[in-house]
């Protein structure tokens, strides 16, 4: 349907021309503004429905710029004055067009806000440079031959370069909606690229009011269209390393954009050059050290988070592995003991049969934090050792200190008060203890410690439960 409204969208302008071949300036004006507009306004429905929001919003604003310019032309044209000249304000309306959608490709997507500040002060260093360069030739008409080919010359690389980039973030996009938003700035990009070609190098005596300037229709339309239509994007199979890469690297479009303009400012506003050289290198090398830190941030959490038990906070399996064997490595080469506590919640299978799993859970992790209340000493680690059971290395304390370490666990937990759904019902759990220690290690891994207190804590059931039971280390290999 869009697709057919544009083709009679086209259609009538090329009728107009030939009906008005005495106003075809002013009609191609008016068809010519109208097009941007129409395609500023389905960007504008689209990112009302988009998750990329700020790609079609810059995208709208972009061609809002656009308008602007050809409507600053017609007004020329309308109220007089040299009628084949296009004005430097339109110049400018038409190259800053391409700030917003740079902006836009050199967006990642969940930036925080200083990073678009960042990026944005990048954006308006860029527009204010196009501004000066662009003024630096009063308008096309009357400008000399060398700043019209330095103008045309600005167009094309800003046009390449949205092109290319457009289709580079397009095709490493990894979910649909940045990929939809991509594919219809990429194909809009590439059209309009080979559109301004043709008009800035063929067509170049031609001035408005010729075929020539249905051409000029067919990029906006074709946005429009696409924009429009909300076919879903299928999840990529972008290679992951390369969608990284541009997903990193993309950030980088903004300062090399300065760097372009600058290199092309460079004989008419050298100190200005000079600025855009140095705010590009600086503020690309600022986002690196920002985005350095973040990185390292976000390593630091998943450090923690490959260290904690998400359920209860303490150890993991993983990080008592390492914590036991380092210990027991420090303990052996300093000559002193080494003790290990396993811990098992009696009977817990009844309490998540009869309370149900989150009070079971809720319990895990009260009798965790009133275990680790009770290791005060910094080198006392606790940690889940698995479903119900926890173990506690104790290095470096006399028997009575371990054993009395462990009545302490015991009673902790046993003065544990959860309440049930029932408010009234107060429920209370018990813990069995098996504890072994070690008071000059000779052997090269623990296993021989971990053997006892699992065989301790077998008997402490055996015998009971709710209670703490001493296990003996057996004869062991020397290391
Ligand atoms: P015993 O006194 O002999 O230790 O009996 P028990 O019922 O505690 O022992 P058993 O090994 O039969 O049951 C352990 C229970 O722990 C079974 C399982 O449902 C529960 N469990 C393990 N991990 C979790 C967990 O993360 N959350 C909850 N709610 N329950 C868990
Ligand atoms: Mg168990
Ligand atoms: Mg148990």
């Amino acid at each position: 349907m869009a697709a057919w409204l544009a083709a009679v969208y086209v259609l009538c302008h090329w009728v107009a021309l030939a009906l008005w071949p005495a106003h075809a300036q002013g009609v191609s004006f008016a068809f010519l503004v109208i097009a941007p507009l129409l395609a500023a306004l389905a960007c504008a429905w689209r990112m009302r429905r988009s998750e990329a929001r700020v790609g079609w919003l810059a995208l709208a604003v972009g061609l809002l710029l656009w308008a602007g310019g050809m409507a600053l032309n017609m007004y020329q044209d309308l109220v007089g004055g040299t009628p084949d000249a296009t004005p430097g304000l339109s110049m400018l309306l038409y190259v800053l067009y391409g700030v917003p959608l740079t902006f836009a490709m050199a967006h990642p997507r969940h930036e925080p806000w200083y990073l678009i500040l960042i990026d944005g002060a990048l954006a308006l260093l860029l527009g204010y440079l196009f501004f000066v360069h662009t003024f630096s030739f009063a308008s096309v008409g009357d400008a000399p031959d060398a700043g019209v080919a330095s103008l045309r010359r600005m167009f094309d690389i800003e046009n390449l370069f949205i092109a290319v980039f457009a289709l580079v973030r397009y095709l490493a996009s990894e979910d649909a909606a940045r990929r939809a938003f991509f594919r219809a700035l990429a194909l809009f990009a590439w059209v309009y690229l080979l559109m301004a070609a043709y008009i800035n190098h063929v067509a170049t005596e031609a001035s408005y009011g010729g075929a020539a300037d249905l051409l000029i229709d067919l990029p906006f339309l074709l946005l429009a269209v696409v924009a429009l239509r909300e076919r879903p994007e299928r999840d990529a199979t972008t290679p992951r390393r390369l969608a990284l890469a541009v997903r990193a690297g993309s950030p980088l479009i903004l300062p090399a954009a300065l760097l372009v303009v600058s290199a092309l400012m460079v004989d008419a506003h050298p100190h200005l050059a000079v600025v855009g050289f140095a705010l590009a290198t600086l503020g690309s090398g600022l986002r690196g050290v920002v985005m350095q830190v973040r990185a390292m941030e976000r390593q630091d959490q998943l450090d923690v988070l490959a260290r904690v038990d998400g359920l209860t906070g303490v150890a993991n399996r993983r990080q008592f592995d390492q914590v036991l064997q380092a210990e027991w490595s420090r303990a052996r080469r300093s000559g002193q003991s080494m003790a290990l506590l396993m811990v098992d919640i009696d009977h817990f299978k009844q309490f998540n049969d009869r309370f149900g799993h989150p009070l079971g859970d809720a319990c895990l992790r009260a009798v965790a934090t009133a275990l680790a209340g009770c290791a005060s000493r910094s080198t006392d680690v606790v940690a889940r050792y698995g479903g119900e059971e926890f173990a506690v290395v104790v290095p470096g304390t006399s028997r009575e200190g371990v054993l009395a370490l462990a009545e302490t666990m015991r009673r902790a937990v046993a003065q544990l008060r959860l309440v049930a759904a029932d408010p009234q019902q107060q429920i209370g759990v018990t813990i069995s203890v098996g504890v072994a220690r070690v008071g000059q290690i000779a052997s090269i891994d623990a296993g021989p410690l971990l053997a006892a207190t699992d065989a301790a804590l077998y008997e402490a059931k055996r015998h009971g439960r709710n209670r703490v039971v001493e296990g003996h280390v057996g004869p062991v290999p020397l290391a």
